[in-house]
């Protein structure tokens, strides 16, 4: 049972969290859909008030008698910082409680390097995002780093990294730089993790990630799956073609070697955007490629639905084009589907380039939030 300390903890998580989902409520709302009792919400509303965590601002309509105020969450009482680092990209953003991007979220070039002047430039470019926008240090929880590695969230710690080149030690070289609470992440977990975030969705989807690399994760209601090792979810190394075209993991016939960005943008200079625009011109040889690579990737995607059965969410770097072709991929893979003719269960991720970053920064809202 819980003690009194505890549920007095637990009252005032629901009635933040009530406060938090409603995005603006009156007291007597609270009551009724915490069924706690007015003196009860109001010390709890009293005592969020003076950490600044809510604000009652302005009074709801009236309906005659008296008129409610609307109570709602400051959402710029703290913040998630999450660093995307990519082979030749990086992406930092900013987040606030609600997980809204408050500044950054733009992709720029930077290749990656294990190196003095790579590590001290990054901490520059975050301090001077920080500074730009005006941005609280005392605020800032924490900073989450995405990487295309393996990592061992429970001790900071690459344990493969041969994709990025990334040392296994990298979280101490960020951690001696930045004066906030740092952590690494997997960069497929932390796209799909900002996925799922602000979805309605309420049951376990799985998160396909397209970038240059593929992964995966799989998330039932905003925890992850990390499986024994911190591997579940590498899809990228699933076999698809018995000794098929080669993966930088040394293997042959790897979703990788069919299903990376890659293989379309290379085509275009690495451009993806311009691939697309060749495909919507109607390019043969881009058009071609895009149809092959549809083609292993309804074989992937109808793997993890017989697998899981479960909603996949298509991300990173295709992802974010599939809006346009994912009525084509769809056919493609309920042609391979015993069960279903419907294949509404795919759908295009919500971010462009930025959900990695993104989801790089919410585990510190998500304890912030839990914590409250
Ligand atoms: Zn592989």
């Amino acid at each position: 049972m819980a003690s009194k300390i505890e549920l007095r903890q637990i009252n005032r998580n629901n009635i933040y969290r009530c406060i938090y989902e409603s995005g603006g409520i009156s007291r007597q709302e609270i009551a009724l859909k915490t069924g706690l009792s007015i003196p009860t919400i109001i010390q709890n509303l009293s005592d969020l008030e003076g950490r600044n965590l809510i604000t009652a601002d302005g009074v709801f309509q009236s309906t005659g008698g008296r008129r409610a105020r609307v109570i709602r969450c400051v959402l710029d009482a703290a913040y998630g910082i999450g660093i995307d680092i990519t082979q030749n990209h990086v992406t930092i953003v900013v987040v606030d409680l609600s997980g809204d991007i408050v500044c950054g979220g733009v992709r720029e070039k930077f290749p990656y390097q294990d190196t003095e002047h790579y590590y001290d430039t990054l901490a520059f470019k975050l301090e001077q995002l920080l500074e730009r926008n005006g941005i609280d240090r005392k605020k800032v929880l924490g900073v989450g780093i995405s990487m295309p590695c393996i990592v061992d969230t429970a001790r900071n710690y690459v344990t493969y990294g041969r994709l990025l080149g990334a040392p296994a030690d990298i979280y101490k070289r960020f951690a001696s730089r930045l004066p906030y609470r740092v952590e690494i992440f997997n960069d497929a977990n932390s796209g799909g993790f900002a996925e799922t975030w602000k979805s309605e969705q309420e049951n376990m989807v799985f998160y396909l990630m397209l970038s240059n690399s593929v992964g995966g994760a799989i998330i039932d209601r905003d925890e992850i799956y990390l499986g024994d090792n911190f591997r579940s979810s590498e899809i990228g190394h699933l076999k698809i073609v018995p000794d098929g075209a080669p993966c930088y993991c040394g293997q042959k016939g790897c979703v990788n070697a069919y299903c990376s960005a890659q293989l379309l943008s290379d085509r275009t200079d690495g451009n993806l955007e311009q691939f697309f625009a060749k495909v919507d011109e109607g390019d043969p040889e881009c058009v071609q490629a895009l149809d092959t690579y549809l083609d292993y990737l309804a074989v992937t995607v109808i793997n993890l639905r017989m697998m899981l059965d479960c909603g996949i969410i298509l991300g990173g770097y295709v992802g974010a084009y599939m809006d346009r072709c994912v009525e084509k991929l769809r056919e493609r893979i309920t042609k391979l589907n015993p069960y279903e003719t419907d294949s509404g269960f795919v759908q295009p991720c919500h971010y462009k380039t930025e959900a990695s970053a993104v989801g790089a920064g919410l585990p510190f809202i998500k304890k912030f939030m839990m914590e409250i």
